[in-house]
């Protein structure tokens, strides 16, 4: 009965029409199938995501990344609770690839949140990405168009700052934040060149008490630190803040640099421009991954790769000439 329960399924316009007025409970179970891996629930998220396309966009997205106990959880509750203030409504997604979220974690962001979780303007959800980037910007993606067409004007995907997934978000959001400790090296923090090279702004969080002189410091530091990247291709110059995510300062100032950012990017074209081309590269990794399923999937393929292992490491074929012999009889398939 609870499995019957769990798996019933509304008509297609059923989703549209609760999505498009705003039905909190309906955008869950649209969101339940997109993450669904049933057969019958891909058919139906597909639909889903065509029909309410026209309605998404019509938002900022803003990937937030840093280390696990940076504060992301306390900023995103105070942040959340400005915008909300402005007049905004906030959808929150949570990234976490590197562990299979159980529900007893679910919760617990849940009530780290839990003065902004109250909210109605206020749409928190832990993303289950299963463990591939692919399903990242899937899953993650197709729901963020979800949440626009609810009517969230602002987007925060959150992801811890350690793995891959930064990538995934940074290619599908149009702001990059990044939140830093002061007093710990870039090595101790475990961020990676490549992340500080994506922030649009870093955060030094925790300025607060004894912290503050330290994180003044770690500001100029930063600040010299991402002068010697290149310059962007949306004109923007990445800003360096301090704020205390615990006390409250230093919050309103992010939203004011963001709200920057995006009157630069409209005005020069970028904005769309690097919609434009996420949306395609969007269709391209796709091409890609199910390309890989269907030439590695196939149990024809894996046997023949067995065999050409045997050959190559016995020096009777050269891999490259292994490759093309492969892939040859894999295109005659078709
Ligand atoms: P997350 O793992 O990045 O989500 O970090 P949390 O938001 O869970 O915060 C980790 C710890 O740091 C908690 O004990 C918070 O109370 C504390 N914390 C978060 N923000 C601040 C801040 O601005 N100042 C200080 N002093 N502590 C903070």
């Amino acid at each position: 009965m609870k499995n019957y329960k769990r798996k019933r399924r509304l008509p297609v316009q059923d989703y549209i029409d609760g999505i498009l007025r705003g039905d909190r409970v309906i955008l869950s179970r649209a969101i339940t199938i997109i993450e669904s891996n049933l057969e019958g629930d891909k058919i139906l998220a597909k639909e889903i995501v065509q029909q309410i396309l026209p309605s998404s966009g019509k938002s900022i997205r803003i990937g937030i990344t840093g280390v696990p106990g940076v504060g992301k959880s306390t900023f995103i509750e105070v942040f959340g609770l400005h915008l909300v203030k402005e007049g905004h409504k906030v959808a929150i997604l949570s990234i976490d690839p590197s562990s299979q979220r159980s529900r007893g974690s679910i919760l617990g962001d849940k009530t780290r949140m839990e003065q902004l979780a109250i909210l109605q303007e206020a749409y928190i959800r832990p993303s289950a990405s299963g463990d591939t980037l692919g399903g990242v910007s899937n899953k993650t993606g197709e729901t963020m168009l979800l949440c626009e067409a609810a009517g969230y004007d602002v987007i925060l995907i959150e992801t811890v700052g350690v793995g891959q997934s930064e990538t995934a978000v940074h290619g599908m959001t149009d702001f990059f934040l990044l939140l830093m400790l002061s007093g710990a090296g870039d090595e101790l923090q475990g961020i990676k060149k490549g992340i500080m090279e994506m922030a649009d702004m870093v955060v030094i969080n925790k300025a607060d008490g004894d912290n503050v002189r330290m994180s003044k410091m770690a500001r100029l530091q930063y600040q010299n630190a991402l002068h010697i990247f290149p310059q962007s291709e949306s004109g923007w110059s990445p800003v360096v803040s301090t704020a205390s995510a615990l006390k409250n300062t230093g919050i309103s100032n992010v939203w004011d640099e963001i709200l920057k950012f995006k009157e630069l990017i409209e005005e020069n074209g970028y904005f769309l421009k690097n919609r434009n081309h996420q949306q395609i590269k969007w269709m391209y990794n796709n091409i890609n991954e199910e390309l890989k399923q269907l030439f590695y999937g196939s149990k024809d393929i894996k046997s023949q790769l067995n065999e050409l292992e045997e050959d190559i490491v016995s020096a009777k074929i050269s891999p490259v000439k292994a490759a093309q012999k492969i892939l040859e009889d894999f295109k005659k398939s078709f």
